[in-house]
């Protein structure tokens, strides 16, 4: 659910227009619903409202600022992979308690950022890591939360660059490894071995590999217990699906009472890292029509926003409905959607049947809320998008577009190279 909607003719994002913003702000934009955004956290979280558990928002869905707020306000915490997603999340007020931060390839200083922070803990993912986080923690005085990430090795079923949880990923460490990695942790003096963790792919559409993984944390969390390790975390990741074309995912209650029942046997308090479920519906890529052309092959309609604004179509083939912001009565075409970047693979939608969309009409880029804006970057320096916040009939530009002299911050042509630039043109054909 989400509300993006048509009032007549006209798309509106709750009781704004988005033509409106549009024209106020200029595209390429991306517009997100205040009340879906507070909505779907809650559903979430609710879901497991009979268990202990926090709900911590994956950052790298969607790491602006005003929307990591949303989700501290309603008590949520964050999953993080970077420091620079730690200070986005501090910078959101969040509660350094509520932070766990996940990823193979964390820094020494990085480390020592969460450490000196006082995060949860930290979703271990190599025994090089174990020993790099004891070390950083004594040198600073500090006992490290930890949960080791077990890679439980069941397949997720969804696209392999999404899959993290087979033993072909790079992710985690091996389930069969785990234990005896816990029984040497337990020597490290700066570690507090709170939990374990796993996340084994996103835009899952099915329960099972869920409860599968489930069942291999709680063999582990048994023989564990047994062997006097106080595990206290149980992290399931994120990973939930949602409808970007006719996928049927669960819904959040159905993935949260499966989950309930098949862990009623376990005290423990739970995490749960979502990411896409809470915000891929919740945005939308707004772009102007530039250019329509058409050959003997194909019909091309030209955006002003390419891959370097939304790259899953690039990256994942994924597939994003397109709409019209304002609908027309224009007979429909098969179409390629393109931007402007000089690749081959920029685009929007391939051979897609779609409205007749003209010069100058606005485009609709549904469920680009989450990996969107993220994932953006300034190829062909592009400056990136604005993102705007829709609460009501009232909106929030909660980042600005970038400016052209933003896209040279730090660069510098050293000084001997300044001289005179030669004037003389090579002698052309003339
Ligand atoms: C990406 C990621 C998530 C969020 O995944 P979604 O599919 O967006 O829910 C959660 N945890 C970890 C460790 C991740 O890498």
């Amino acid at each position: 659910m989400h509300d993006f909607h048509y009032q007549g003719r006209e798309m509106w994002c709750e009781e704004t227009p988005v033509a409106e913003i549009a024209a106020a702000v200029g595209t390429p934009v991306y517009i997100y619903s205040h009340r879906t955004l507070r909505n779907h956290f809650r559903v979430f979280d609710d879901a497991f409202g009979a268990v202990p558990h926090i709900t911590c928002f994956a950052a790298k869905a969607n790491s602006n600022i005003a929307i990591l707020r949303i989700f501290i306000r309603e008590g949520g915490g964050v999953d993080i992979v970077s420091g620079g997603e730690l200070y986005r999340a501090l910078r959101a007020g969040v509660d350094p308690r509520k932070v766990v931060y996940s990823g193979v390839g964390k820094r020494v200083e990085e480390i020592e950022y969460a450490l000196e922070t006082g995060i949860l803990m930290f979703n271990v993912e190599s025994f090089q890591e174990l020993e790099a986080i004891d070390a950083c923690a004594g040198r600073l005085k500090k006992k490290a939360g930890v949960a080791l990430r077990v890679n439980p090795d069941v397949d997720p079923e969804t696209h392999p660059y999404i899959s993290t949880g087979l033993k072909e990923n790079k992710f985690g460490i091996n389930v069969e490894e785990s234990r005896q990695a816990y029984l040497q942790a337990r020597r490290c003096r700066n570690l507090d071995l709170k939990g374990i963790s796993c996340h084994i792919g996103s835009q899952l559409t099915k329960i099972s590999p869920f409860i599968d993984a489930l069942d291999r944390l709680k063999d582990l969390l048994r023989a564990l217990r047994t062997a006097g390790i106080d595990i206290r975390y149980l992290d399931l990741g994120g990973g939930l699906g949602i409808t970007y074309k006719d996928e049927t995912p669960p819904h959040p209650s159905e993935y949260a009472d499966a989950i309930i029942e098949a862990a009623r046997d376990i005290s423990c308090t739970f995490i749960f890292e979502p990411g896409r479920v809470i915000v891929g519906n919740a945005g939308i890529l707004v772009a102007t029509v530039l250019y329509t052309k058409e050959n003997e092959e194909k019909r091309f309609i030209v955006v002003d926003a390419g891959m370097n604004d939304l790259v899953r179509p690039s990256l994942y083939q994924s597939y994003h409905h397109i709409q019209q912001v304002r609908k027309s009565r224009r007979r429909e075409i098969v179409a390629d959607v393109v931007g402007p970047i000089c690749e081959s693979g920029d685009y929007l939608a391939r051979e897609r049947r779609l409205p007749g969309f003209a010069r100058g009409d606005l485009m609709a880029v549904m469920s680009a809320g989450a990996y969107g804006f993220t994932m953006s970057s300034n190829y062909n320096s592009r400056p990136r998008a604005a993102e705007v916040l829709v609460m009501g009939d009232r909106y929030h530009v909660i980042r600005k577009r970038e400016e052209l002299r933003e896209l040279i911050r730090g660069e510098k042509i050293p000084d001997v190279l300044k001289g005179k630039a030669k004037t003389i043109l090579r002698r052309a054909y003339v």
